[in-house]
Order: C-alpha cells, then structure tokens, then sequence
C-alpha cells in the first residue's frame, strides 16, 4: 500500500468519524463558484483587459527590446550605417498614424470619461480572446524572425555596411515576414481593447504595410540586383507563395523596372 493510499484511507476514516464528508465537499463547491463568479465579474471589468494588453505589450517589448537593444550590443560593435532610406510618400502619414495609435492607446489605458464614447458596446468577448490568441502566436514568431534577420535589423529602412540578404528561415518563402506578424499583433492588441479608435488605427497601419515593403524591395533590388530578383520570383510578399498569378508576376516586373 502506497504513503497515498494511507493518507487517503487516514483522512477519510477521520471524515467519518466527524460525520463531515458531506459538509466539506459542500464548501469546497462552494468555493469553486465564488472564484469562478470572481474570475467572470472580473473578466467582465474593463480593468482587466486593460491589465491583459499592458502584459501582452510587455511580453511584445521584452523580445523586440532584446534584439533591438540588448543583443547589438552583446555582438561585436557594428560597422557605420548607410544612409537610412525615406519611406516615400507613405513617410507623413505612417508618422501621423503611429502617433494616433499610441496616444489613443494612452487614453484607452487612462480610462478618461469623455474617452468612454470609444469603446464599442455590446462587444464579444470571445473576439478579445481571438486577439489574445494571434498575439500570443506572433510573439514566439517574432523572436524567429529577429533572430534569422540578424544585425540585418533596422526599424526604418537602411543597408548597413556588411548587409548580407537573408533567405533562410522565414524569410526563406515570406520576404516580409516582419511585417506580416506585426500586422497580426496590431490587429490582435486592438481586438482585445473593443476599442473603435484603437481598432481604427491598426487597419490604417495594417493597409500602409504594402507602401513600406515596396519602398524597401526597391531599395534592396539596387543593393542587392538580380539575386534579389530571383529571390522575389520564389517567395510570396507577406504569405508565403502557393503558386504564380499573373498579378504578383506584374507587380515584381513593375518593381524590378522601378
Ligand atoms: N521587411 C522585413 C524586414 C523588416 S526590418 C520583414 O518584414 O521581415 C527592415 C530592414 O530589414 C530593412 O532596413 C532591410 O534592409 C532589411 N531587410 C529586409 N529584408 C531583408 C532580407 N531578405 N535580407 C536582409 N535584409 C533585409
């Protein structure tokens, strides 16, 4: 007989013999409901989402701050930078759209009054734990990524001095695979806040992804000539490839003749 089997058997005898199997088993029932009425009215409070989406971005800024900042400088000092490249047109309105993306999420997690008009009523719950899903499928994603482009990182567009093209891993079918998962997240944070502004500032980050993954294929086809021309005819601009259109066919000769 098992230490197990002697406890079990010593505390149920003892059970007995206070008459109190019934009793306990009562409170233990009873316990389960208050927490899980708890967890639901809590669920319910806006404060916990707002608890949640700090700690999905901490968790986002722990991997992107890493190698970002921490791991450049663990590596040998870098070499001078080329100039960085302008994103174009797109430049203004990125700007502009980052700004109000991060001042209505400010508003969002001050919880002002007169902000209250932006939250959507009557939101489903489970559309805010799809979002927590896609986030927590692109953070792990997102390590991948850095790690595969290297020192090739830059958060704006730049060759750097010993730029070597990446296609390995996921950049080995995707060439933007970057911005695809950042995407996901923009998206995926904004579901879980219900928040129509916040929403609205994601889809207008999401649609001005295309802009800067052109300006930035331009940039590495002068660098990088016919070895990126050939990389582009195999690989799929944000998803990866399943077979050949006609439209990507137009859209890399445009480029190439860009
Ligand atoms: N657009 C990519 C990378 C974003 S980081 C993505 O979404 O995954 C931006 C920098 O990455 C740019 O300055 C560019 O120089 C560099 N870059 C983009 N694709 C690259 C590749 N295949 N190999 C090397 N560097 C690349």
């Amino acid at each position: 007989m098992s230490v197990a089997d002697v406890v079990k058997q010593d505390s149920r005898a003892r059970d007995e013999e206070d008459g109190n199997i019934a009793p306990s088993t009562n409170y233990l029932v009873a316990a389960c409901l208050v927490s899980v009425q708890v967890v639901v009215a809590t669920m319910a409070d806006e404060t916990f989402y707002r608890i949640l989406f700090v700690s999905l971005y901490a968790l986002f800024f722990i991997v992107r701050g890493y190698y970002r900042f921490v791991k450049p400088k663990l590596a040998e000092p870098e070499k001078a930078e080329k100039e960085r490249k302008p994103f174009g047109k797109a430049e203004a309105a990125i700007s502009c759209v980052i700004l109000g993306s991060f001042g209505s999420i400010i508003l969002y997690l001050l919880d002002l009054p007169w902000f209250a008009w932006t939250q959507i009523p009557g939101y489903p719950e489970t559309v805010r734990w799809v979002g927590v899903l896609v986030v927590l499928a692109d953070i792990p994603l997102l390590a991948w990524i850095h790690r595969t482009l290297g020192k090739q990182y830059s958060p704006c567009l730049r060759i750097k001095e010993s730029h070597s093209l990446i296609t390995s891993g996921p950049y080995a079918r995707v060439r933007h695979p970057m911005y695809t998962v950042l995407t996901g997240f923009s998206l995926g944070m904004s579901l879980v806040t219900a928040n129509l502004l916040i929403i609205c500032f994601a889809i207008m980050l999401i649609i001005l992804f295309p802009f800067v993954a052109r300006k930035e294929e331009q940039m590495l086809l002068q660098e990088f000539g016919d070895e990126y021309r050939e990389y582009m005819k195999r690989t799929g601009r944000f998803f990866p490839k399943v077979s050949r259109n006609k439209k990507d066919e137009s859209q890399e000769h445009s480029i190439g003749s860009e």
